[in-house]
């Protein structure tokens, strides 16, 4: 069980998924309007997509390497969806984990 201690991850391990969740195609969809409930699309099968959800104060996957990893690409393209990986007073954003504006900070 991962707790949240462990899951200082900083802005440039968030970027550079970011990054490669766009070379690689990935697509987030807001389910719903709902900017706390996405589906991001899976690059390894190309029938599924993980649900990502921010939900009383913790990001979440669906993802399989989400068991093991605080972060994953599918959450990095949410995060940029929102706005969060390219403004230093992203801070402000209420809808984002405090422990995930905690690490931006920290970078
Ligand atoms: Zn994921």
């Amino acid at each position: 069980m991962m707790t949240m201690q462990d899951t200082s991850v900083p802005v440039a391990t968030w970027r550079r998924l970011v990054e490669k969740a766009t070379r690689e195609g990935l697509r987030a969809y807001r389910l719903n309007g709902d900017p706390r409930s996405w589906a991001v699309t899976s690059h390894s099968q190309a029938d599924t997509a993980y649900e990502v959800t921010i939900l009383d104060g913790d990001l979440l996957c669906s993802c399989r390497g989400s068991a093991f990893r605080p972060y994953c690409k599918h959450r990095a393209l949410v995060l940029a969806m929102l706005g969060l990986l390219g403004t230093p007073d992203g801070a402000s954003q209420p809808l984002v984990p405090d422990r995930v504006i905690a690490a931006l900070q920290a970078a």
